[in-house]
């Protein structure tokens, strides 16, 4: 026997209908790529999306057609990606910070139809133009532009199209399993690889989301998305906001400190989310502004390890609560978050704090474990001290990659994320490293992240990466690439014993290395491939 309720598919554009109905006034600020301002709200970004909606469909786009975004974090772009999912085309964001050749090989192996940009990426587009043929529109993010027309005469305009087509569109029902959007992975190794995400995926992820003990949100909320929308759909914050009716401040191109520490003052902002690179900039930035960030309740930290020292630099200076979460591309992305239960309320701040650095535990619709294979499915106890390799198994996280056959899952269902980490037993996530990050030093394990954290710890460290170094009698053993504060006098010998005191003698690193810049990933994650490449022989 069925239950008599009503069916209603869960879809994307069910979300921005809501907001514009319910939340129509609700601001949403805009940075554009010429650092000016744009101010709109839920109900004028609702009719841009349709009027866009009609825009595609003249251009005869059709339904799981790819459309491509590669754009900053703009309304133009919210506007844009809600058309595109909400009409049953396939939102492909696409991290302009990839290299020309992997830029061709996503869109082609997207098989994208049309590309829009903003105009900083405009040489980007016409650098890899004649390599992927099969994109018949080019659409420019803004209004009309002589030099974007001129380096590509086939161009359209996004403003010319909102203006000439009307905002009378009805958002097309189709099942709630229909491909609504895609991203492929940053792909370290190898060529990335696209998750395809659902619309029914994306609007259980975005409950699950807005839930309290995850990122927390609110009509009262004004929200700073710094996580580009490119990387994992911003999060899937842009939906949370549609859903809760909260205020957005869209950064466009302004990702450095003094930027967001002026976005934050001026806009109110009381959440952010970004990756712990960011956070290290605005800080030091707040700090020179000698702005206290009033406004600013939590920050979401996700994306690398938030080191500890972070954490208490958001807490003692800016009294702001820092949530720090876990996830991947393949999981739409969020996995855990971390907000402390009942039972914690009576211990000291301190053993609260242990807790709070932990990646969090999962909200309900995503189900963790840890094995002691990679493939396989045999559990390691939940201890909090055992680690092994990380699977999930959830309502939004991936089942096959974009375009392949063969399943991503173990023989029981589960995914393998390729993180190593250990799970305590009210279920909190403690993320030990990347399986490939991980250094193995005469046979034993040791963590490049607790390292890092150390490291990052010591007040004249701006940021530093560990990792292994080839070694004669030990296979490996863990170096430290670091970067100085201005005017520090710290030595190599002084950050070495720093660690003295903190972890086992035989995991000290054997050698610190100062660098005026450390690689960071499209998505700014610390590049230790890189590292490795360059470093990995200096112990030999
Ligand atoms: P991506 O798919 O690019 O978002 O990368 C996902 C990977 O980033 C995860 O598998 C982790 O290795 C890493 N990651 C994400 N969040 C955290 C976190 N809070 N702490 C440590 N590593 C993280």
């Amino acid at each position: 026997m069925h239950g008599r309720m009503m069916f209603q598919p869960l879809l994307i554009s069910n979300l921005l209908d809501h907001a514009a109905r319910y939340h129509g006034d609700t601001a949403i600020i805009s940075k554009n790529t010429d650092g000016s301002i744009s101010k709109t709200d839920w109900t004028h970004v609702s009719e841009n999306s349709k009027r866009f909606a009609n825009a595609l469909k003249n251009l005869g786009v059709q339904m799981h057609d790819r459309v491509a975004t590669i754009a900053w974090n703009n309304h133009r772009h919210l506007e844009s990606w809600y058309a595109i999912s909400g009409s049953g085309f396939v939102c492909h964001t696409i991290n302009p910070r990839l290299f020309p050749e992997q830029l061709i090989f996503i869109i082609n192996d997207a098989k994208d139809r049309v590309v829009l940009f903003d105009k900083t990426f405009l040489p980007l587009i016409t650098g890899v133009k004649a390599h992927i043929p099969q994109v018949e529109h080019f659409i420019c993010l803004g209004a009309f532009d002589q030099d974007v027309a001129d380096a590509l005469p086939e161009v359209k305009f996004y403003d010319v199209l909102i203006a000439e087509n009307s905002d009378q569109f009805e958002w097309p029902e189709f099942d709630e399993n229909t491909a609504s959007s895609l991203c492929y992975t940053s792909g370290t190794t190898g060529n990335p690889k696209g998750a395809l995400y659902s619309h029914r995926s994306t609007v259980l992820h975005t409950y699950a989301i807005c839930l309290p003990d995850s990122l927390n949100l609110s009509a009262s909320d004004v929200m700073l998305p710094v996580v580009p929308m490119f990387h994992v759909n911003a999060w899937g914050t842009p939906y949370a906001a549609a859903m809760v009716g909260c205020t957005v401040v869209l950064p466009g191109p302004g990702l450095d400190g003094a930027s967001l520490v002026q976005m934050i003052d001026e806009y109110k902002v009381t959440v952010a989310l970004g990756v712990p690179t960011i956070w290290q900039g605005l800080l030091t930035a707040a700090k020179q502004a000698g702005s206290v960030l009033p406004s600013l309740q939590r920050n979401v930290v996700g994306g690398s390890a938030c080191p500890p020292a972070m954490m208490k630099a958001f807490r003692d200076l800016f009294n702001c609560e820092t949530i720090h979460a876990w996830g991947m591309t393949e999981m739409s992305p969020l996995g855990t978050s971390n907000q402390l239960k009942a039972k914690h309320r009576n211990l000291s701040e301190d053993e609260q704090f242990k807790i709070r650095l932990s990646q969090g535990r999962p909200p309900f619709g995503v189900d963790l474990r840890i094995t002691t294979e990679e493939k396989g499915t045999t559990e390691v106890i939940r201890d909090g001290h055992n680690t092994g390799n990380l699977q999930v198994k959830g309502h939004w996280i991936i089942s096959t990659y974009f375009g392949k056959d063969e399943s991503a899952l173990t023989s029981d269902g589960w995914f393998d994320t390729g993180d190593i980490a250990s799970l305590n037993e009210d279920g909190y996530l403690y993320l030990s490293d990347r399986a490939k990050d991980l250094i193995k030093s005469g046979g034993e394990w040791i963590s490049s992240v607790e390292l890092e954290n150390i490291a990052m710890g010591h007040p004249e460290i701006a940021m530093a990466a560990v990792i292994a170094a080839k070694h004669s009698k030990w296979d490996e053993r863990p170096i430290v690439i670091a970067i100085k504060h201005k005017d520090a006098q710290i030595t190599e010998e002084g950050l070495l014993e720093y660690f003295a005191d903190k972890v086992a003698k035989w995991q000290i690193p054997d050698k610190a290395i100062f660098v005026e810049a450390i690689p960071l990933s499209g998505t700014g994650k610390m590049l230790k491939k890189d590292l490795r490449e360059k470093y990995d022989s200096v112990l030999l």
